[in-house]
């Protein structure tokens, strides 16, 4: 069993209470991809120097988020850990010639866990996080991300889930100036329509300098930090990807999701087609 990598963007904290396209979208996504033996997170709220992966036993919820309602601080997601698949990783990132430090304490943040509510409500798949770098400076953090995904491509055909968790367009600058429903500005759209287009046609050069050449780049990722686990996902599906959904929320906060790999492309058809 080979599974796709997947890129989902996981939305504010509040998501899960949410009635929502997107949240219909990750509840069906579990149920419809085989059963990972493991899932590996890689996401955009866990920022470090060098590649950190989790070897905790039992990963605690992390709440790193502000202002948000008592119930969303309440929300825990009890998975195991994933001890042995981080132990894994770590020899896979050093043999590719990358840095890797393994954490014994590491939790689940919101970025990790939020999706994972939705897509696996048991909470029952072992699982194990995956550091961001998003400090690495401009000339190396996206062909860094992209390796990172290649090295751990082998995942896939271990019944791995690769789950990275971002956002497809991320301005917080931005948030609060839209109710939850609101329609997306033309800034959100465009670059939307061109990350759509640039992973359905592979094409990674255009990917690693979207900066220079996507639609609004900096003004939908001020920060780079939710734009690199796409990168991760693209590295481990090896070229070209497929829309799994796409909605938006808060006007500025694209929902899209991707599947990679051949797997993933055929998983988005058969959703194009039951879809439609
Ligand atoms: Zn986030």
């Amino acid at each position: 069993m080979t599974l796709p990598s997947l890129f989902v963007s996981h939305g504010a904290p509040d998501l899960p209470f949410q009635d929502a396209p997107a949240v219909d979208f990750l509840k069906q996504l579990g149920a419809q991809l085989p059963r990972p033996k493991a899932i590996l997170v890689v996401s955009a709220h866990w920022e470090t120097r060098s590649p950190a992966v989790s070897t905790a036993l039992q990963p605690q919820t992390i709440h790193d988020f502000n202002g948000f309602s008592p119930e969303a601080y309440a929300l825990q997601y009890p998975a195991p850990g994933a001890p042995e698949l981080a132990e894994r990783v770590g020899k896979l990132l050093t043999a590719a010639g990358l840095t890797v430090t393994l954490d014994p304490d590491r939790g689940l943040d919101h970025g990790a866990w939020e999706p994972l509510l939705l897509m696996y409500p048991d909470a029952d798949i072992p699982l194990t996080q995956l550091s961001v770098q998003p400090g690495l400076g401009a000339a190396h953090h996206l062909q860094h991300h992209l390796q990172l995904g290649q090295a751990i491509a082998p995942l896939r055909q271990e019944a791995v889930l690769i789950l990275a968790s971002g956002a497809a367009t991320h301005n917080l600058r931005a948030f609060g100036g839209y109710t939850f429903d609101a329609a997306p500005p033309a800034w959100v759209t465009e670059f939307d329509q061109w990350l759509e287009a640039a992973i359905a046609q592979g094409d990674v050069d255009a990917l690693l300098s979207y900066r220079q050449v996507a639609p609004h780049a900096a003004q939908n990722h001020p920060s780079e930090e939710h734009f690199l686990p796409l990168l991760v996902a693209l590295g481990a599906g090896g070229g070209r990807g497929t829309q799994l959904h796409h909605s938006t929320t808060y006007g500025i906060l694209s929902m899209a999701a991707y599947a990679f790999g051949e797997a993933g492309v055929k998983a988005g058809e058969a959703g194009a087609k039951a879809a439609g």
